[in-house]
Order: structure tokens, then sequence, then C-alpha cells
């Protein structure tokens, strides 16, 4: 523990309260999480560098490594990009700057953002501070091992399919996905980009909407972002009154929910109950059917599309060669890892001639009305709650050499991720000493009404989220 602050307890809210009165320094803050990224990091592996100087006027932040950051190596958890330094800022990166914070480091990802366990790391996995055998999820695992490990008191995340929410839920972190367009992809390494999303992850719903009101709002710079007419409103109510909470039939069918799981998932549906909320169940049957498989044919069709920019010439890793097609060859021969590759293949091929319009054209179509099952649920629900994981966080090694396992992490977080919709994190209990996530799905834009459900629950479950071995 560091001398200044309990950095495993010490909310984002408080530490902005304790540099704004001055009673420590922006600085002083920033080596009190370096100290402790000393004394725990080279158990955790949440980061992949760090930064010394604390260069702003307000608290330290983590960024995932998908993030670029003018001047600092951005690898996006790859090979292909080690060296790349970008000369300029993501607009996530420049409005952080922008409100003082300063940039503790970067933090561990799966390669390119492509898993759920940050084991397709070039550079090693991260692991979870409640049990360092176990995966911190991914693919943002390493933010979500800094926050809850006490090594950083809130970071951003990306999220394609589940890899903001899904390791918030396995490190007991609250983590938002946003509506897609809400927060600028300007500087963020590409993975598949109309579902790319940077959100945040937090100890608390209101370190996630203050961090949230920062970084999102129209970016010039990038075409898919709007400007949300509804300012964020830190939440307060304790009460879920008349709140409408929709629970999906076909989510909470899934055979690979645990038990465990599904225990915590139902006691905080009926503490909503308690707290005023009405619950029904609703119907997303073609959501939770073709989610995954919709989902692994546009994501890796992009993903093929994105990644064809790293030839060897224009960042990071060259492999020289006598011509310029093998210099390209051997370089992302070397410089990729098994599964940027395979999604490769798979994205190209369901591109290809001929194949096009069976494999892609019918994600899309699919897609559509993915969107359309979710607006309908809408006009009756409020929110919508599933579990944010089928189980808790599992050990290193158990999946890593089943692809297929590896995606059914995602089964619930992927299919409001195709509509485009908001979904928040929240932790909502224990199973086997390991904490388990809600996830609460809001319309477009509904990123207030997700505030304001998951910060009641919070208060009303009142949960000790520091990981027991570190308490
Ligand atoms: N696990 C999913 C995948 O591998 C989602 C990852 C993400 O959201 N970046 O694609």
């Amino acid at each position: 523990m560091s001398a200044v602050v309990d950095t495993l307890r010490l909310t984002a809210e408080d530490a902005l309260g304790l540099v704004d009165r001055g009673e420590v320094s922006p600085a002083e803050l920033h080596a009190a999480y370096l100290q402790a990224i000393d004394e725990h990091d080279g158990e955790l592996h949440a980061y992949l560098r760090t930064v010394e100087e604390a260069e702003g006027t307000s608290i330290p932040i983590a960024l995932k490594d998908v993030i670029s950051t003018k001047g600092v190596e951005t690898t996006a958890g790859s090979r292909i990009l080690s060296g790349y330094v970008p000369v300029f800022d993501s607009t996530v990166a420049a409005r952080c700057k922008e409100a003082g914070l300063t940039l503790l480091g970067k933090t561990n990802t799966d390669e390119f953002a492509m898993g759920s366990s940050t084991e397709n790391s070039a550079f090693g996995p991260s692991r979870n501070p409640w049990d360092p055998t176990r995966v911190p999820g991914g693919s943002g695992g390493g933010t979500a091992a800094a926050v809850s490990g006490g090594l950083a008191p809130w970071g951003l995340g990306s999220d394609t399919g589940g890899s903001i929410k899904q390791p918030s839920a396995l490190c007991g972190n609250v983590g938002l996905r946003p509506t897609y367009g809400t927060v600028s992809r300007y500087g963020i390494v590409a993975f598949a980009s109309s579902l790319d999303q940077v959100g945040p992850v937090a100890k608390t719903v209101r370190d996630v909407a203050l961090l949230y009101g920062m970084v999102s709002g129209r970016d010039p710079a990038d075409s898919t972002t709007v400007e949300v007419d509804e300012p964020v409103r830190l939440p307060t109510d304790e009460r879920l009154d008349g709140l409408r909470i929709g629970v999906p039939r076909q989510a909470v069918a899934l055979e690979a929910i645990e038990p465990g799981v599904r225990e915590a998932f139902e006691a905080t549906i009926g503490l909503a109950e308690e707290l005023g909320a009405d619950v029904g169940e609703c119907d997303l049957p073609l959501s939770f059917d073709y989610g995954m498989p919709c989902y692994y044919l546009i994501a890796p069709a992009e993903a093929s599309s994105n990644l064809a920019r790293y030839d060897g010439v224009r960042y990071g890793l060259r492999e020289d060669a006598e011509t310029y097609r093998g210099m390209v060859e051997r370089t992302r021969d070397a410089g990729f890892g098994d599964e940027p590759k395979r999604r490769i293949m798979l994205g190209t091929y369901a591109l290809s001639a001929g194949y096009y319009d069976a494999y892609y054209g019918q994600a899309q179509r699919v897609r559509t009305l993915i969107v359309r099952e979710h607006a309908a649920a809408f006009e009756t629900f409020d929110v919508l709650a599933t579990p944010t994981s089928p189980t808790v966080a599992f050990a290193l090694g158990d999946k890593a050499a089943d692809p297929l396992a590896m995606y059914a992490c995602d089964l619930l977080t992927i299919p409001s991720c195709l509509a485009g919709l908001p979904g928040l994190s929240v932790p909502c209990g224990f199973s086997e000493g390991l904490p388990v996530g809600l996830q609460l799905i809001g319309p477009q834009f509904g990123e207030n009404v997700l505030f304001r459900a998951g910060h009641a629950l919070e208060r009303a479950l009142d949960l000790d989220l520091v990981p027991e071995r570190l308490r």
C-alpha cells in the first residue's frame, strides 16, 4: 500500500476530491500508483509500459494499448506494432489530457483486441487480481486488472463484442460500452470499425459516468460520432421506482451460464424489484441464436480489411527480404499471432467474390433484424438485464487452445454490440469467491438510465470489491 492513499479503495471521484482540495498533488498521486504498479505488476502484468512523469493537473488514468498516445509506444498487444510510437494523440487521449489527467501507462490487451482473456497478447497474459491463476477477461484484461488491483483509479478500454464489459465482470469493476458513435474512434487501432467503441472502466458507476462525460461527444475527425443532446447525469437515486427491466428469456436459458452466476443474477433481479423496479420477461430469439455467428462473420470481415495496412512499411515491425512482396509476407507472418491470422483468413473468405453475399451480406441482414428486435424490446422496457459473462474468471490455459470456447465467453455481450446499444457491467455478487457481473443494456443514447439503474443496485448491494487476497 502506498503511503499517501490506499490505491485499492480510492475511487476516481474521491481522488479528484483530494486533488481539488489540494490534499494530494497530481504528482504524488501518480507516484503512489507507480509504486503500487512496482509492487504488484510483476504478478498481474496489467501494463505493457508505464509513464514516469505526471504531466497533468489532475488524477492518473490507464489507457488500453489500442489507444494511440503521442510519443508513447502503442502496440495493440501485437508484435507487428512493436516499436510504433504514434506522432499524434487519439481524440480520447487528447480529451483526457485536456481534462488534466496524467497518463499512468498503457495496459495489456489481446492482440488487436481479439480475445476474451488477454492470453492472445503477444507480450504475455495479464492475471486476475482476485486469483492470479485465473484470467482477468479480455480483450481489455489489462485495464480491468489494473483497476481492481489498485494499479489505476480508472481506465479506458475498447469494446467490439464485449472487451470492456466482460473483463469488468471478471475483475469486479464497473465498465461501460457506450452507444456506438458517442465516443470518437479517431486514433484507436481499428479491429472491426462498425463495432469498436471506447469506454470507461472504474470502481463505481459514478466514476464511469464522470469519465464518459469527459471523453464522449462529437469529433470532427470521426464522422461516425454524434453530439449527445442529453448531458451526462451523475446518478444519485437509490431507488428504482417505475424502472421497467426486461430479462431476455433466451439469454437466461443459455446452458453455458454457471449456476453460481445465475444465482447472483437472480438475486440481483429480486433486489431490483425490492427497489421498486417492474421486472418482466422479453424475447430476443434471433439475437441470442444468431448473434454469435453474425458477429464472427462481420468482425473478421472488417478486421481482414483493417489489418491490411500492416505491411512492414508504415508501422512497427519489418522483416527484410529480397522483394517487396517477400518483405510484406515475412513481416505479416512474423508479426501477427494465431488469432489475427485466423480472423484475416475467415474475413477474407467471407468477403471473397461469390461468397460475399452468402456470408457477409447475410450477416448484415441478420444484424438489421437484431437491431429491430432490440428496438421492439425497448418499446416495453427501459433497460434489459442479463449476466455479463456466463462464467466467472477461468484458469489461464483453460480455453486458450479452443477458439470456439473462447468465443463463447461473449455469448451474452455480443447481441447488443451488434445493435450499437450501450451496455454497463456492474458487479452483482460472487460465485466461488470471484466477482459476477450484471449486464444492463439500454436503448441508443440511454447511458443515463444505465447509470441510474447501476448506481442504485451498486448502493443496495454494497459489495466489498477489493480482491479478498489483497484486503
Ligand atoms: N472476445 C471478442 C472477440 O474476440 C470481443 C473482443 C472485443 O470486444 N474486442 O472478438
